[in-house]
């Protein structure tokens, strides 16, 4: 099946590691030219080389840091000049802070915020320019599961991932008149880092999640990157403004994680 994907340019922020670089991959498969932007500079270096190598597509590497709308301006303003053109944008980017409300500190609020809803809104904004520009494009953000349920210790987190999926649907309204499409991924849990934080932490266990995900398993994260790609082919031309969740059926059941 032809996806349309061959030789687009698709950027990918927070694509050094993680649900990033594992979208990144996939893209990469189907002849997408990458550009992963991230933070971290010596890792997103090391990661696009990695992806060259691993799949023979054409990888970027950029600095970039979401919580800075003059940087993002920069980083669009550099992409433009670069290369012209931005097909496919993955606002991916997040990060996660545990701790009780009663103990939230401001700074770690405007941080978090910062990165996982600020950041996507001016990353829309900004590569939302070139596409229209160029006719159009497609957009991805990272929502999670979080966004429309409970979840120990996260609230802040759980709020902003709300937002994302609330502008993605409002944003796809305005940018449909310039053929941009544009939707959210709310992946449920996966099996990384974040999660075996959470059991060490005591504040989730593993007979708690599996009492509230139909599927009984957790979700690998090909099978998100997989519904990414899927959302940014010819073959999902007419879906726009929605919140895919990938989650095995843990929204459907409503069963909070506490
Ligand atoms: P991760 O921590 O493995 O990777 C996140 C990447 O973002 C890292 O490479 C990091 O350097 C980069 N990053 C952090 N702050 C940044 C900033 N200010 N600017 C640019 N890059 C920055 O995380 P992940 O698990 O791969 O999650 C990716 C996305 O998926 C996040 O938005 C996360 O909230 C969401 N998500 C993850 C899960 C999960 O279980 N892992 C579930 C639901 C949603």
């Amino acid at each position: 099946m032809d996806t349309g994907l061959k030789g687009k340019l698709v950027i990918i922020t927070g694509g050094a590691r993680g649900l990033g670089y594992a979208s990144a991959t996939k893209f990469a498969l189907e002849g997408a030219e990458i550009v992963l932007a991230d933070i971290n500079e010596e890792m997103v270096k090391e990661s696009a080389a990695k992806l060259h190598e691993e799949t023979g597509a054409v990888c970027h590497a950029y600095r970039l840091d979401v919580s800075r709308v003059d940087e993002i301006k920069a980083f669009f303003a550099k992409i433009k000049a670069d290369f012209g053109r931005v097909d496919i944008l993955i606002n991916n980017a997040g990060i996660q802070i545990r701790n009780d409300c009663l103990d939230f500190k401001e700074e770690d609020w405007d941080k978090l915020m910062d990165i996982n809803l600020k950041g996507v809104f001016f990353c829309c904004q900004q590569g939302g320019l070139i596409m229209k520009d160029n006719g159009g494009g497609v957009i991805v953000n990272m929502s999670s599961s979080t966004a429309v349920r409970t979840t120990p210790g996260r609230a802040p987190y759980c709020i902003s991932k709300a937002g994302v999926k609330n502008l993605t649907m409002v944003l796809s309204c305005e940018f449909a008149k310039y053929h941009i499409r544009m939707n959210a991924v709310a992946p449920g849990w996966i099996m990384t880092n974040m999660l075996q934080d959470g059991f060490r932490l005591g504040v989730v266990s593993d007979k708690q999640l599996m009492a509230a995900i139909p599927y009984k398993r957790y979700a690998d994260m090909s099978e998100i990157a997989d519904t990414v790609v899927y959302l940014c082919t010819d073959q999902a031309s007419y879906i726009t403004g929605q919140c895919i969740h990938v989650d095995g059926g843990q929204t459907a059941l409503g069963l909070p994680d506490i």
